[in-house]
């Protein structure tokens, strides 16, 4: 290979590493805000455990039961005894009556601080319509 052939493939040669670079500090500059947005801090509630009224209210509510219900599945029979954030404390969900779900211990470590999706959240509204008071909110406004 002497000079000249170098010489004339170097603008091609160039363009697609400068391209590649860029493609590159894309994917990283995206990966970066995503990464900040996802650990920014939310307003939190200074409330962080529901009051046991509340939570014998929607335990009463719900017959003393776990309202977590598989998507092909029957709803789970275990006491809801653990009240769960339907939206994660640590993402901004408030310590309020309508952001309150009963449900089993394993039920609840496995939520973890996941947020639910709207199918969830959708499916939890219905289920909730046989058996919450008229009236009452079914779901933490979003
Ligand atoms: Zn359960």
């Amino acid at each position: 290979m002497n000079v000249d052939s170098l010489l004339h493939r170097w603008p091609h040669t160039t363009g697609a590493l400068w391209c590649a670079a860029a493609l590159v500090v894309s994917i990283v500059l995206a990966c970066a805000v995503r990464r900040v947005r996802s650990h920014r801090s939310y307003q939190r509630d200074p409330l962080r455990v529901f009051s046991q009224q509340d939570k014998a209210t929607v335990s009463a509510w719900c017959g003393g039961r776990c309202e977590h219900k598989p998507l092909l599945l029957p709803r789970c029979r275990a006491r809801g005894t653990a009240g769960d954030h339907l939206v994660p404390h640590s993402k901004g969900g408030p310590t309020t009556l309508e952001n309150l779900q009963m449900l089993c211990t394993r039920h609840n470590l496995r939520k973890s601080n996941k947020t639910p999706s709207r199918l969830y959240l959708y499916r939890l509204a219905a289920r909730r319509h046989a058996y919450f008071p008229d009236g009452q909110p079914r779901l933490p406004r979003r």
